[in-house]
Parts: C-alpha cells; structure tokens; sequence
C-alpha cells in the first residue's frame, strides 16, 4: 500500500514522518538527476572494511565483469531555498518536503547496502538554507558511512554550487565522485530561469576539483597512503530542450568543459516540462529524447573517435539530424576523405568509417600485422559490415559501391522510426512511436495516423532527402 505523505513548508523541519515516508519523498525527488553512471574506481574490498567498490556505478549499471551493480539515489533534502522555474523541488512548488539527518541517511545507506539492496551511494540535495549548510550536512552524513561505518562503496556527491571551497575539500576526501551542475548550457538561461544560480558559483567548484584531483593522483603515485580526492573524478548534467540553445552550443560547451576542467562525463538531460512558465516550452511538449540521444553520440564521438565540436557542426548546420547519427551525418558531408584502405589507414582514419569503432579500429591495427585483411576477416572482427562496405577498401577493392539510395538505406538510424506496442486492454494492442522517435513521427501519429505508418512514411521522406544529399 502506498504511504501517506505530508505537505510541509521547506522551512519547516518534519519531525514526524518516519524514515521510509521520507525515503519515498526523497528517492522520488532525485529521479530527475542523470549524472549517476560507471563510477571507473576499481577498489577491492579492505580488511575491516565495508564493501567494494567495482567500476561501475548507475542506479543499475554492469561491471566489466557482468555483474549488475546498484546505487542508493537519493537526495539528502528536497526543501530547497531556491526556486529554479524548471525544477519539481523549486521553493514555490506544492509538493512533499523530507530531509534526513546525517545518521539516518548513513544507517538507510548501511541498511541497504547489509540487505545487499545496493552497492554505493547517489547523494544530491536540494539547497538546504545555503549551500554551505547543505554541504555540512551531506559531509556529516558521508563521515559516519567513511570512519563510523567503516563503508568502503563506491560514492557519488553533488557538490552544491556557492559553497566554501573548504567544504568542497572535505567532501572530495569522501566520495569518490563528485559532479556540481552546470544545469543550463549559457549563462543567458541561468539568469531567466535559475535566478538564485551564478555562473562563477558552478565554475569555481568544478575548477578547484579538477585542481585538487591532479593534485591527489601526484600524490598518490609517490606516497600510496595519501588521501584520496574524488578519485573517480567529476561530471556535470545539462538540461537539454528547456531553453533555445542550440546542439552547435551544447557541443561546443561539452567540449570545452572536457577540456578546461578534465570532467569524466557530461550527462544530458532531456527536459521534462513540470511547470508552465513564459519562458519554458508548454507543458504538453515531449522530452526531446532523440535530440538527447545524438547529443551522447556527439558527446561518444569527442572523448572515443577524436572529433572535435567544429567538425560535427557549424554555424550553417547548427543542429543534428534527426534521421542520422552525428559520425554518419560527418560521413556523408566529407565524401573526400573516403574510401579508407583497411590494411594502411591509421587508427584514427579508422574510427571516422561509420561502422568502425574503436575497439574494430584496435583489432583491426593488430590483425593486419599478421595478414591482410579481407571482408571475412573484417566481419570475425567485429566491424558493422552494413555500414563499413560502403566505406573501404580491402587491398584496393571496393567491397560494394552500393547505389546511393542503398548507402543512404543503410545509414539511416532505426531509432528515428521506432515503433513498439502498446497493450490498451486484455486484448486491444495498438501500436506507438517509442519515445525517442523522430519528431516527425510523434506529429503524424498526433495527427491520427496509425504509428507503423507513420514511421514507414517519415522513413520514405528522410531516405529521399538523404539519397539527394548524397
Ligand atoms: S537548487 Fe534549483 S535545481 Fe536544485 S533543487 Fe533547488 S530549485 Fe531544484
């Protein structure tokens, strides 16, 4: 049965509501953070210790060696000071209000992890009064799990942007992941729709922890026993879709965040309209999954392939295409640079061959030392064929020059005209656009018209367009 659950006033600290009613409200307000994923510590368990921590760290993620890992994800409070126009946990915003102290969440975290529920720790928060305030907080709770506890699991922490650089020191020597959203992709946005957030408050931190992480690993190569400080590093989120950027800004800050402060990850998120507001999208307006999906392609392609921002996009072609993936997309629009000879191109004219990714790239580079290599040999390797063949020469063959409708055909995403069914009533199935279906495809369905044919036309239309392109 489902839990009771109070409106209280952020302001107000709840005295009354049990620790699984505050779970609930808590768990549930920190389903919308994304920045949560393979953790890339590897730490075995320690004598006297508690836990593990395997290089994996998603709400339910697999380690390298197959092994399905969960995290705790939760936030300390959703009683937030702050009023974000985008967020459920804004302070004007009628809804449920928990905060746990320190000790109930470190005894909630043992709890689940002695029950084995879970692995590691997710902890964001909600601005708690002020930013140091909150921290405090969260360092407290994650100092009982560190040194009472003895816990040994992996930890991931937001660090809550505008709080002293102190706290953000003490935090980094307990978790082993921190992340500080950046939360909107220009500082324009920031003002109209998180008035309470500055720039430099996001950036300081995540400059200081890209410092102090260089710092630990110097350390921790001459002296094993220094401490260390977010040793799985630092990632960031961005709401995508909420505001007018486009993906040519998005990439171009991705870009420079990787490089400027050495993030692990940049995790998009696709806005889902909670509130209406002038300066948001309407609230019937789909989360823009696709647009979010070909951002984590592009996002693939700058820290795996060697793209760069500029390459993928420009001020003439601003955004992705709905219809092909970014490397594709590359692919079609520099029709010079092939075909690429499988038996001497570098690695890295390798990875630009849509079909070829980087550990085909690796294989390939070793097996040719051996012989040359042909289309059967390509295929053990593991290179997708479908797309690669159009692409290559094996020893100077072209394996399939392919018409340009048939290379199109083959490139095109099939996830831009997915359809799935839907089960209505015990025996009344109707099909549907899966939700990261082009948008074209949404609207037609919108407009009535049956999914499958809908997809099938949208197809048509792309694989035309696209045949004329190339
Ligand atoms: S600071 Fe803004 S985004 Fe974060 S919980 Fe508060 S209202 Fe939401």
């Amino acid at each position: 049965m489902r839990r009771a659950v109070f409106f209280i006033p952020f302001f107000q600290e709840n005295t009354t509501m049990d620790l699984g009613e505050k779970l609930e409200i808590l768990a549930d307000s920190a389903k919308y953070d994304v920045a949560c994923t393979s953790s890339g510590v590897d730490r075995p368990g320690q004598h006297g210790s508690l836990g593990s921590c395997a290089a994996a760290g998603i709400c339910h993620a697999f380690t390298p060696d197959g092994r399905c890992v969960s995290l705790l994800k939760v936030l300390y409070s959703n009683a937030c000071s702050y009023d974000c126009k985008y967020c459920v946990n804004r302070r004007s915003n009628d809804r449920p209000r928990a905060t746990f102290t320190p000790r109930e969440l470190a005894d909630l975290t043992i709890g689940f992890y002695r029950r084995n529920y879970i692995e590691g720790l997710f902890l964001s928060s909600a601005v708690l009064g002020t930013p140091d305030r909150t921290m405090e907080l969260m360092i407290e709770a994650l100092r009982i799990l560190r040194q009472e506890y003895h816990f040994n699991g992996y930890i991931h922490a937001k660090t809550i942007p505008g709080s002293d650089p102190l706290l953000v020191e003490r935090i980094g020597l307990l978790a082993d992941r921190l992340s500080v959203n950046i939360e909107l992709p220009s500082e324009m946005s920031l003002n109209q729709l998180a008035p309470d957030k500055k720039k430099n408050a996001i950036l300081r931190p995540m400059g200081q922890i890209a410092v102090k992480s260089a710092e630990s690993r110097r350390e921790l190569a001459v002296y094993k026993r220094a401490p260390a400080f977010a040793p799985a590093g630092q990632s960031t989120q961005m709401i995508i879709g909420a505001t007018p950027e486009n993906d040519l800004h998005i990439l171009n800050l991705t870009e420079g965040l990787y490089k400027k402060y050495a993030l692990k990850r940049v995790f998009f998120s696709a806005y889902l309209p909670v509130v209406a507001d002038d300066h948001l999208p309407a609230l019937t307006t789909r989360p823009p999954l696709l647009r979010e999906h070909r951002l984590y392609q592009a996002d693939w392609l700058l820290r795996y392939y060697h793209f760069s921002a500029h390459e993928l996009l420009n001020e003439e072609e601003p955004n992705f295409d709905p219809y092909l993936d970014p490397k594709c997309t590359w692919a079609v629009r520099h029709p010079e640079f092939f075909p690429v000879e499988v038996n001497t191109a570098s690695r890295a004219e390798l990875l630009r061959v849509p079909g070829i990714g980087p550990k085909s790239a690796t294989r390939i580079v070793q097996a040719r030392r051996l012989q040359k290599l042909g289309m059967s040999e390509l295929k053990r390797i593991g290179v997708v064929l479908k797309r690669a063949q159009y692409f290559i020469t094996c020893s100077g063959h072209t394996p399939n020059h392919g018409t340009r409708a048939e290379i199109a055909g083959a490139l095109l995403d099939p996830k831009a005209f997915g359809v799935g069914v839907q089960q209505l009533s015990l025996d009344d199935f109707t099909t549907k656009p899966l939700p990261a279906a082009a948008p074209a495809v949404h609207e037609l369905t919108d407009h009535g018209m049956a999914a499958d044919q809908a997809a099938r036309l949208v197809r048509e239309e792309a694989l035309t367009c696209l045949t004329k392109r190339m």
